[in-house]
């Protein structure tokens, strides 16, 4: 069986995805898509557990979630550069996976490897679909149609181009993140979620329901796209203006 997805997502550390985009991949994985993650980094250098608890939690939340495949690039905690090597690294399982629409972290974050796996999955993304770029490199050339910035819990002023309605999958994110329970339970923050004193699935469950409201549905998860989305029929466009 090949290894190909419709959906990828790509980020810096296992549990990244969950809390970003995991309702977004059950959703697909519930409508039939093949879905995928590539998780750049082993976790090691995580305060609590270690990289094999993460390597068994993330296994367990994949299959929660509905995903394909899972892979993991085993690059260096803490230290993610955009480099030659990692680029090369990355375009191979992007040619091994030959996903339509990849989701990527946004390009500003409170933690380095966050910033830099959004540039680096773009520039593997389109190093990917160049026939001359190590052709040697994991199969033919392939380039990713879409681009998906994942904006969950950033407070930049960017305002989401969409959101996913993830109301109908939102528990199956929960169980999902909290497969983590070496990193998650009793925690007050993660990743780019600042701590607020309310339990950590406590803020998730707030910030989606927030996300939701912006498209009048109880959850949400928002995204970012750099080009303009096309409409074919203005009278299908949904979320109430007034
Ligand atoms: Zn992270």
């Amino acid at each position: 069986m090949n290894e190909y997805v419709d959906l990828l997502a790509i980020a810096a550390h296992r549990d990244d995805v969950e809390l970003t985009c995991g309702g977004t991949l059950a959703k697909a994985a519930n409508a039939g898509h093949r879905v995928g993650i590539i998780d750049l980094t082993q976790g090691e250098m995580g305060t609590r557990g270690d990289a094999a608890t993460r390597a068994a939690e993330a296994a367990r939340a994949a299959r929660t979630l509905g995903v394909t495949i899972r892979l993991n690039a085993a690059m260096r905690d803490a230290h993610l550069e955009n480099t030659e090597a990692s680029r090369t690294q990355l375009v191979e399982l992007v040619r091994r996976t030959k996903p339509r629409v990849v989701i990527l972290p946004f390009p500003v974050g409170r933690h380095p490897d966050h910033r830099v796996a959004s540039e680096l999955g773009r520039d593997a993304c389109y190093l990917a679909g160049l026939a001359k770029y190590e052709p040697g490199t994991g199969g033919e050339a392939h380039r990713p149609f879409k681009l998906l910035f994942a904006l969950a819990y950033r407070e930049d002023p960017v305002k989401p181009t969409f959101v996913v309605d993830i109301s109908d999958v939102f528990e199956t994110k929960m169980q999902a993140i909290r497969c983590y329970g070496s990193q998650f339970d009793g925690a007050k923050a993660a990743g780019e979620v600042f701590p607020t004193g309310q339990d950590l699935y406590e803020l998730i469950r707030l910030q989606s329901a927030h996300y939701g409201s912006l498209i009048r549905r109880p959850y949400g998860e928002p995204f970012y796209t750099a080009e303009t989305q096309q409409v074919d029929d203005v009278l299908q466009l949904g979320v109430q203006s007034i």
